[in-house]
């Protein structure tokens, strides 16, 4: 998982072509039907020091905007309705004054995100839109000026005061809770603004790991075993501690997360697929680096981590998490002895590190990693539809195997 911004058109018509043989019809159509009703972003630039620092993007009309700061790391978040981003490429990987980097997506359907790392704490100074005016676009400014710790933490504080009575809920999924089969609850990596890992030629975790998971709901339905419920189906950011509530409050009897992973070429060159559960202590240094990886999404979507409800752990007594340790730790052998016919597995393909989505208590779970995007052959895999669709009927088995040996007769059904 790389910090990138999702760099506008052009990765847009590569991705567009690359899937379009892997993307169902329906989709394909929904994917690149952008109603030229939205904003677009054209062109984005920083001016000043670290005294007084401007952030400025071109706009082809006049918006709304929404700005705030997060601490740990600083980061100052724009919210907008959604706009189509067409940025010069590697727009937001460099920084100026106060700004390290910033990056930009959407966040849900209708509304779009800035999120800009900071290098201290900062004040928005001003934060406006200005109308386009002879032959200039309209233009989004900010500016940023140096402030300390405690009046940076002090206005949070009042922006939270404001934000929690008007903050509306999301719509989120829902399982029906009077069908008796087991709920399986599939995790899409990433989404909207987090792109998650970038191939070197542009494709994006986010985009193949959706496509899978909905191959892979496809099978467990047609089977007609279970219930099946997806944490995103569009390219929309979920928080990670929200993937781990929706599992919880639907009664999930399995949750599967699925990403693809990525080595910079000076760190060897990984290959195949892994599968990872939740332990304290990491199973090896490579798998506690991925675990600190995936578990960044948030700060990367600009998502409060102070906000998200800790009370994940502590609720059930060890004896649940215990069990569901175990048959976290089965599932994962199931998925690896099915996946191995099919798909190149990494050398060493089960592990355990400190996953922030894996940590529901009393829901077994698991991360599949389905390869590197940074591996030529990988990555030919995982773009190919027919792969896909292989290695998504193995972890389909893997779902049988798993309640059918482990789980006779003791957990059918909704908890
Ligand atoms: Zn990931």
């Amino acid at each position: 998982m790389a910090v990138r911004a999702a760099s506008g058109g052009f990765v847009a018509l590569l991705l567009a072509g690359l899937l379009a043989a892997a993307v169902p019809a329906a989709d394909r159509v929904a994917a690149l039907a952008l109603p030229d009703s939205y904003p677009v972003a054209t062109d984005v630039r920083l001016g000043g020091d670290e005294a007084d620092t401007r952030f400025v993007m071109d706009l082809s009309r006049k918006i709304d905007l929404h700005a705030f700061t997060l601490a740990d790391p600083y980061r100052v978040v724009v919210d907008i309705p959604e706009v189509v981003f067409k940025l010069p490429p590697k727009s937001g990987q460099g920084g100026r004054g106060l700004i390290k980097a910033f990056r930009f997506g959407l966040m849900m359907e209708g509304g779009s995100r800035i999120v800009l790392d900071v290098v201290k704490p900062v004040r928005v100074a001003k934060a406006f839109v200005m109308d386009a005016a002879a032959g200039d676009p309209a233009r989004l400014v900010l500016d940023l000026v140096p402030t300390d710790r405690r009046s940076f933490l002090r206005q949070i504080a009042l922006d939270d005061r404001l934000l929690s009575t008007a903050a509306p809920a999301l719509p989120e999924p829902q399982a029906d809770r009077s069908d008796p089969r087991p709920l399986v609850v599939l995790d899409p990596g990433h989404g909207g603004i987090d792109t998650g890992t970038v191939a070197p030629t542009g494709q994006m975790e986010k985009d193949i790991v959706l496509d899978f998971a909905k191959r892979l709901r496809e099978r467990l339905q047609k089977s007609g075993k279970y219930r099946v419920l997806m944490t995103r189906t569009d390219d929309t950011y979920v928080p990670l501690d929200e993937r781990v509530r929706i599992a919880r409050k639907a009664g999930a009897s399995l949750f599967i997360s699925i990403h693809a992973d990525s080595l910079p070429r000076k760190e060897g060159d990984a290959q195949g697929a892994t599968v990872y559960t939740l332990a304290n202590r990491a199973s090896d240094a490579q798998a506690a680096q991925l675990a600190d990886k995936e578990n960044g999404a948030d700060v990367i979507a600009g998502v409060d981590l102070k906000a998200e409800p800790t009370d994940v752990a502590g609720i059930l007594i060890d004896l649940a998490q215990r069990e569901t340790k175990t048959f976290s730790v089965q599932f994962a052998h199931d998925v690896v002895g099915d996946m191995k016919s099919v798909a190149r597995l990494h050398k060493d393909p089960v592990k355990s590190a400190g996953f922030r989505v894996l940590r529901a208590p009393d829901v077994p779970s698991v991360l599949v990693e389905l390869g590197y995007v940074s591996d030529r052959q990988d990555l030919k895999s995982l773009m190919s539809g027919a792969w896909r669709d292989r290695t998504a009927d193995s972890i389909a088995t893997a779902v049988d195997t798993y309640f059918a040996t482990h789980l006779a007769g003791t957990r059918t059904g909704a908890k």
